[in-house]
């Protein structure tokens, strides 16, 4: 089943690969569907009161670089990570292994990548917090998130042929210990050989 999951713990954890093309409805990527007006300067979701007199569907990336809109303050639209967060991402391991609070969910911990024109859905079904590397063809980590027990993320990720690594476990120490000595590892089989603008999802669990 995989790599680096040998204990006994694995019959409990049949790794489910469930690689779809979708569109992820619940985090911003260029292809959110999100909705515009004929005039206003705002885009919205599907039920914000401000769509009475027109509702034009449209992506993300469509209000946002073609119509130049903000997100609506009342509705609070999915929005592209402003340039702030995506500057505090640390672009090396060693400024993530530093890590001591436990991570948010979806947090990038580190990317190699400034463009990540791509989205990986991770679903995590299982009650372990994971920590997933994707690793290049090289065998060179370029890109870490965390997903939380239970939760899904959507992750803008770069192209290229790219495997996943999860290291999962139930409380998280630090960026070097991750969970302690109770951490557990797994590993996709096979690499995922990904494209621009394409839409992966994952399930774990
Ligand atoms: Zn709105």
């Amino acid at each position: 089943m995989s790599g680096f999951c040998r204990k006994s713990l694995c019959l409990f954890f049949a790794l489910v690969f469930i690689f779809a093309l979708s569109v992820p409805a619940f985090a911003a990527s260029a292809r959110t569907t999100v909705y515009r007006t004929k005039t206003g300067e705002h885009y919205h979701t599907g039920d914000c009161r401000f769509l009475g007199k027109s509702k034009i569907k449209t992506t993300l990336d469509a209000a946002v670089n073609e119509f130049h809109l903000t997100p609506c303050s009342v509705c609070n639209p999915p929005a592209f990570e402003t340039e702030a967060e995506e500057a505090a991402i640390p672009t090396t391991e060693e400024a993530a292994a530093t890590k001591t609070t436990r991570p948010a969910n979806g947090e990038v911990l580190f990317s190699k990548n400034k463009t990540r024109p791509s989205t990986l859905t991770f679903e995590n079904g299982t009650n372990y917090d994971c920590l997933v590397t994707m690793t290049n063809k090289s065998g060179t980590d370029v890109l870490q998130f965390y997903v939380r027990k239970g939760k899904d993320a959507t992750i803008d990720i770069p192209t290229g042929v790219l495997t996943l690594n999860i290291a999962y476990g139930s409380t998280w120490k630090n960026g070097e210990e991750l969970f302690g000595k109770n951490t557990q590892y797994d590993s996709g089989e096979e690499a995922l050989d990904i494209g621009k603008g394409e839409d992966w999802t994952f399930t774990f669990g």
